[in-house]
């Protein structure tokens, strides 16, 4: 009698493991259930996994749309969110307690130059790079460049765009590009993962090491206006930069 409530119970923690969806899932549910009220004309594409075995990049959206690609990266953290354009490492602060997350900038940055490769036709300023939010996160994150916003956000940011600049021809053909590379699976997700994992600890360990993971150059101590920090020896050429 048991070890047939073991079993049970047991058989009913691996059904819930795969049922329930993780933060960063539900997030990405969210900002999908977001994308889908938007009108027609923007076609969304959610879980885009490109390029080979080695070197892929796991895109949450793209929004394909007359106005624009928007592409879209999907935070599910909470608390308060610090960082720069350029530093590596974000800080998110929840309840007094610090962790660091890889600057989703970057991350998307990727994203959109791997997609940029599938598309080479494109130019280069119909890419919209977004990092989207939960509402609950306070985003303390000095841009200028980029995007960084709330979900709550998300609606508005987009529709602002509203100038035509690709066509209905050029956005079939984006679509079914992007629909033709794209990788699917649990393997090539795992893959992706696993691939994911390894390059974020040989940055780290590069970082420790004193190496610049972005360019190879020496990690040197800067001075700033807010005090001090690290920072490339490549600089402006590489603008590599992370907390002193
Ligand atoms: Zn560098």
């Amino acid at each position: 009698m048991g070890i047939l409530v073991f079993i049970l119970f047991i058989g009913l923690f691996i059904l819930l493991w795969y049922l329930i969806p993780s933060k960063g899932e539900m997030a990405e549910l969210r900002v999908h259930n977001v994308l889908i009220e938007l009108p027609e004309e923007y076609h969304v594409i959610d879980n885009v996994i490109i390029g080979s075995n080695n070197y892929s990049s796991q895109i949450d959206h793209i929004v394909v749309s007359p106005y624009g690609i928007f592409v879209i990266e999907t935070k599910g953290y909470k608390g308060w969110i610090y960082g720069g354009e350029n530093a590596q490492y974000w800080t998110q602060n929840i309840f007094g307690k610090k962790y660091q997350l890889y600057n989703p900038i970057l991350q998307n940055q990727g994203h959109v130059k791997a997609l940029m490769k599938i598309l080479p036709s494109i130019p280069n300023d119909c890419f919209i790079p977004i990092v989207c939010f939960n509402n609950d996160a306070s985003i303390f994150v000095k841009v200028q460049n980029h995007i960084v916003i709330n979900r709550r956000k998300l609606k508005t940011t987009i529709k602002r765009y509203n100038t035509p600049i690709i066509s209905s021809e050029d956005k079939e053909w984006i679509i079914s590009t992007i629909t033709s590379h794209m990788r699917v699976g649990k393997e090539v997700e795992k893959t992706h993962v696993f691939n994911a994992r390894n390059k974020a600890r040989s940055s780290y360990k590069d970082i420790n090491n004193g190496i610049c993971p972005r360019c190879g150059g020496q990690i040197v101590k800067r001075y700033g206006k807010y005090g001090s920090f690290y920072g490339c020896r490549n600089y402006p050429n590489c603008k590599f930069t992370m907390q002193g």
